[in-house]
């Protein structure tokens, strides 16, 4: 029927037990947009996980927290990895860039954040899924829709539309 719209499994090198999962990218730091990049194809890499799809490149303000201008994207995976054990591979990817935590929010090399993960609920001391600020953050929603309007309620980007955030480059910034 016309404006309806089908899930659509995701396509997948993986097997049927791929799951998608949506990691918010941002940085603020040193050559950002090659930060970004180097994480992409870092999260390409890994065994378990497949690169689906990447939003355009936002550029944005920093949100309670002072510092430059960040850019941010967002990828699909598909990744037979559990949720914890995907945490971990970002985790290590961030410190490969040079990640450091000197106080909550500060500027970052790179940041790699677990957005939705499936369908899934997490709750554990170290992983919240969905990411329990993404529905406060125009940086996170916007690419988001982007790629999965249907994820996104339009009452929530429209909470967050007077957060400064300008598409700087479409997806070809990953290339
Ligand atoms: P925010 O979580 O507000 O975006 P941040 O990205 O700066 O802040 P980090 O210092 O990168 O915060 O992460 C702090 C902790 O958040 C991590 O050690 C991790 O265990 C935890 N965490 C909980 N849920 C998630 C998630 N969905 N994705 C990534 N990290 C998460
Ligand atoms: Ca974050
Ligand atoms: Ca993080």
């Amino acid at each position: 029927m016309q404006g309806e719209t089908t899930p659509v499994a995701p396509v997948s090198l993986l097997g049927p037990a791929a799951v998608s999962a949506w990691i918010g990218l941002g940085a603020n730091l040193g050559d950002r947009q090659a930060a970004l990049r180097t994480a992409l194809s870092a999260m390409g890499a890994l065994p378990g996980i497949c690169v689906q799809r990447v939003s355009s490149l936002y550029g944005s303000a920093p949100v309670e927290a002072g510092g430059p201008d960040y850019l941010n994207a967002v990828v699909q995976l598909c990744t037979t990895l559990a949720p914890h054990a995907l945490l971990a591979q970002l985790q290590a990817i961030e410190q490969a860039g040079g990640r450091e935590r000197p106080y909550r929010n500060a500027p970052r090399t790179i940041d790699l954040d677990i957005l939705l993960f499936g369908d899934q609920v997490i709750c554990t001391p170290t992983l919240i899924v969905p990411h329990p600020r993404l529905h406060e953050r125009a940086f996170a929603l916007r690419p988001l829709a982007e790629l999965a309007p249907e994820l996104v309620p339009a009452q929530q980007l429209a909470a967050v539309a007077a957060q400064r955030i300008d598409r700087v480059q479409g997806a070809g910034w990953a290339l």
